[in-house]
């Protein structure tokens, strides 16, 4: 079944992609393996998975420690500071990053390791949906500072869109999303990069990439339902 679903969604990104004139590999597909056993990551692999999404640090290294080292593993759930020692190191990429602490933390524990941190910083679009993330009109702010920290790469900016019956709905949330990373890239701010824009997830993903998405994030489009009462 999941090789199955994989192969679905990633023709779906190959459509989505030729549609808006896009070359497949300007978009990566990060199978959300939140809440779902080894076993089925193990699945996705075998089906051509690489990059997967964790929405919490203690299920993103028990899962690293099982599996080979050459996955990509993803933070795109709410970081608290605390757990940053475990996810710096691990994770290729934070996607959630919304505060100058978080950050600064991030950055301290980079240094601390002697390696480079990559990350995005979470926008929330759609205000009254989502608690986490920044504002749009608070986001240039938190990038520029940001950049300024040691060890730390701010690689583009994520967003979560709200749950909707019919995905035409978020397109502009992610057009919006799109635009405030050209409007940031604009500025040529030292170590900013604004290439990669985190959007679109099971419901979305084929709209977000029309919408310029270079990281899909798909958990039940590959694995199916989640079940939060086991
Ligand atoms: C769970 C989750 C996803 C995947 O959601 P699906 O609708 O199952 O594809 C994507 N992004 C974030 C931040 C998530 O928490």
């Amino acid at each position: 079944m999941i090789a199955e679903n994989y192969r679905d969604v990633e023709e779906n990104v190959r459509k989505a992609c030729e549609r808006s004139g896009r070359d497949r590999s300007e978009v990566t597909l990060i199978a959300v393996s939140k809440t779902k056993p080894v076993s089925m990551i193990r699945e996705a692999v075998d089906a051509g998975a690489v990059d997967f999404g964790e929405n919490k640090v203690q299920e993103l290294c028990e899962k690293y420690e099982q599996l080979p080292k050459d996955l990509r593993w993803h933070l795109i759930g709410h970081l608290q500071r605390n757990k940053v020692k475990y996810v710096v190191g691990r994770a290729v990429l934070i996607h959630s990053v919304d505060s100058l602490r978080l950050a600064e933390e991030i950055s301290k524990e980079a240094v601390k390791k002697d390696i480079q941190a990559s990350i995005l910083v979470e926008v929330n679009v759609a205000e009254e949906e989502s608690k986490f993330g920044v504002k749009v009109e608070d986001t240039e702010e938190l990038v520029r500072k940001a950049a300024l920290l040691p060890n730390i790469h701010v690689q583009g900016l994520m967003t979560i869109a709200p749950y909707v019956e019919d995905p035409e709905a978020n397109r502009p949330i992610f057009r919006r999303l799109c635009k405030l990373a050209v409007d940031i890239k604009m500025k040529n701010i030292d170590n900013v990069h604004m290439d990669v824009l985190s959007m679109g997830m099971t419901g979305d993903y084929q709209v977000a990439i029309e919408e310029g998405a270079t990281m899909v994030r798909v958990g039940t489009g590959i694995f199916g339902d989640r079940n939060y009462t086991v």
